[in-house]
């Protein structure tokens, strides 16, 4: 007798924009994975964003959050647009999720195709996402000499440990999934420590130590540990990202370097990022709402799709993640339906039925 199908329930928040022509490409991709996955899913609508905003006066409603907890295994996030100019009582709802659920990592693959010119990259940078300068606890003095403005940065060993052992982790599955296609060239995994120790001793010096320490674990053994002070990253990064599997930094420099990473491939509609934590994961594609091409179906859905993938990762479905990679690398590879923004002249609704076609 087969075994019982899995069912997966996903929240669905579109947001502003763009958000709400890509996220819906994401549902038709998770209904369409083939049966032999034995996976099924059922969705939920949920709001948030700036029209939220304006419609009921908070930008993430309790209700989505309290479905988020409850009921479901993962979720995909649109976009949501950003004001131009400051409006009273209107913030990032990401980033109040990312604290409600304790979401600790951001992850960003940054990958190119065999179709690309130069060596490929197959990187991905893991972003601790609770504290360091973002705690947001900053003070002005008035001195005599004028105003004087800081903030702390703060670093601990748990938020170090966790998302140290994150990293040792994804490079360990992307190696089993590496060691399970015959293109792979890279026959160890790798994780790159990122800090800036030299100078700031107590705080990066914590994160390194720690990092260190939670990697040197028995079941990191086949990991090579590797450290660089973020400068000399930012220059590595650039010049040889293709040496790179799993880079692990602080929430500064990995933002930083997250954002540097993708102008590497191209166009921000390829970029894919999860927001995780233990046991769930909220894909999400690395662009904004877009406002600029918002209701013209040219979105490109392919950041998308691949946070789809990012987050069948996270939840266990490996086997179904690697089935949309391969899908979609195929349809950038062969590239005859590409969005506007790859050159192409394909709209959301044709390249996703390509890649759905190669599933
Ligand atoms: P927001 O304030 O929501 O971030 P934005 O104006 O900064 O909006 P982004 O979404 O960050 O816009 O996009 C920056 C540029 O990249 C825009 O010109 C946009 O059209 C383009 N772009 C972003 N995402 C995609 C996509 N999925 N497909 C095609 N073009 C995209
Ligand atoms: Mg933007």
């Amino acid at each position: 007798m087969a075994a019982a199908a899995r069912t997966l329930r996903i929240g669905l928040i579109p947001g502003d924009g763009i958000g709400r022509e890509v996220i819906p490409a994401g549902r038709r991709l998770l209904e369409s994975l083939p049966s032999s996955l034995n996976l099924k899913f059922s969705f939920v609508d949920l709001d948030a964003g700036f029209d939220t905003f304006k419609r009921t006066g908070t930008a993430l409603p309790d209700k989505t959050v309290e479905v988020l907890k409850k009921e479901c295994d993962g979720a995909l996030f649109g976009a949501v647009s950003s004001p131009t100019t400051k409006v009273a009582g209107y913030s990032s709802p990401i980033v109040a999720l990312r604290k409600k659920l304790d979401l600790y990592a951001n992850v960003r693959p940054v990958k190119t195709t065999a179709g690309s010119s130069g060596e490929p990259i197959d990187l991905v940078i893991v972003r601790e996402n609770t504290e360091d300068l973002y705690v947001k606890e900053e003070r002005t003095h008035d001195t005599p000499e004028g105003k004087v403005a800081e903030a702390i940065k703060r670093i601990s060993e748990r938020a170090s440990s966790r998302i140290a052992t994150m990293a040792g982790e994804i490079a360990l599955r992307r190696q089993k999934i590496r060691d399970a296609a015959p293109v792979s060239t890279r026959s160890k995994p790798m994780v790159t420590i990122t800090h800036k120790s030299n100078v700031l001793s107590q705080t990066d010096g914590l994160f390194r130590e720690t990092a260190r320490k939670a990697l040197a674990a028995e079941r990191f053994a086949s990991v090579v540990k590797e450290e660089q002070i973020v400068d000399s990253m930012v220059y590595k990064i650039f010049r040889q990202p293709e040496y790179y599997d799993v880079i692990v930094a602080p929430n500064l420099y990995g933002d930083i370097l997250s954002d540097g990473a993708a102008a590497l491939v191209g166009s921000l509609g390829l970029v894919p990022s999860a927001n995780v934590t233990d046991g769930f994961a909220i894909g999400e594609p690395c662009h904004g709402s877009a406002p600029d091409i918002e209701g013209k179906g040219i979105a490109n859905p392919i950041a998308t799709l691949r946070s789809v993938a990012l987050m069948l990762e996270f939840l266990g479905e490996e086997a179904a993640a690697a089935k949309i990679y391969t899908a979609v690398d195929a349809n950038l590879d062969e590239g005859k339906l590409l969005s506007p923004d790859l050159g192409g002249k394909a709209s959301t609704e044709e390249v996703l039925n390509d890649v759905l076609k190669r599933l």
